[in-house]
């Protein structure tokens, strides 16, 4: 089990987070809803270690792992796919592959990552910049998928990628789903987030507005909240 245990966190003299408790458990896919500038890529951060709390812990298995830095939870299973993918544009797609691989694993880790997305196996030398912008999300997706994650922090993966692009990787995602590993999922699409998901947890203005499983959901109202900018 993941779980973000009461976090508060914020920017400078800024609170972003109040006491936001979220719950990952084996396996399932969690959907984090909510409107623009609700705190989910904060809370996201938090999760991954790229900003610290001031307040709450991040627990996996139980351990407290809220100080661990990016590079070393996801050595322990817990990665996460970046708002803006992250790829770096100047290194070719093998590169940006190798890059992160263990040494001694290159060509092991090379054929999973095309395994997630095959048109990446046709385009190794190619410079990732150079790529379309949903090839360049499957190549952030890949690279994940490469280092056999247990728990998958995925920020709005689809946000600006045509229609079918966006089937390809919520096809991936059920796959790494069924694979075993846990997904926490921040979409702007409501309608495929509540599809894929299991649970979903709803973040406005900082705090969680609503937490319970997909089949408990009443979408309309859900959609009503994002209307209204919620209360
Ligand atoms: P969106 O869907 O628009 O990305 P979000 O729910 O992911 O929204 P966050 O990006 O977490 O929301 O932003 C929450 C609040 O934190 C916003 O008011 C935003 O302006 C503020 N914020 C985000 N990043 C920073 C930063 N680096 N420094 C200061 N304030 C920030």
């Amino acid at each position: 089990m993941f779980a973000l245990d009461g976090i508060t966190a914020g920017y400078g003299g800024t609170t972003v987070l109040r006491d936001v408790s979220v719950r990952v458990p084996d396996g399932a896919v969690v959907a984090l809803l909510g409107p623009n500038g609700a705190g989910k890529t904060t809370l996201l951060r938090v999760a991954s270690g790229l900003l610290r709390p001031t307040g709450g812990r991040v627990l996996l298995d139980g351990a407290d792992v809220t100080t661990q830095t990016p590079h070393a939870l996801c050595a322990r299973g817990v990665c996460h796919v970046p708002e803006g993918r992250g790829v770096f544009p100047s290194l070719t797609v093998r590169d940006n592959l190798v890059l992160l691989s263990k040494a001694g694993t290159e060509a092991e880790s090379l054929e999973r990552a095309v395994t997630a997305f095959p048109r990446l196996g046709e385009r190794l030398n190619q410079l990732a910049g150079t790529m379309s912008g949903g090839e360049q999300q499957m190549l952030a997706l890949a690279r994940t998928y490469m280092q056999r994650p247990r728990v998958v922090l995925l920020d709005e993966v689809s946000m600006g990628l045509a229609p079918t692009i966006v089937d390809e990787i919520f096809a991936f995602l059920a796959r790494l789903s069924a694979e075993g590993a846990s997904l926490l999922l921040v979409e702007q699409y409501v309608t495929r987030a509540l599809e894929a998901a299991d649970f979903v947890f709803l973040l406005n203005r900082g705090q969680i507005a609503f937490a319970g499983e997909v089949g408990e959901v009443d979408v309309a109202a859900l959609a009503a909240e994002y209307v209204g900018g919620g209360r």
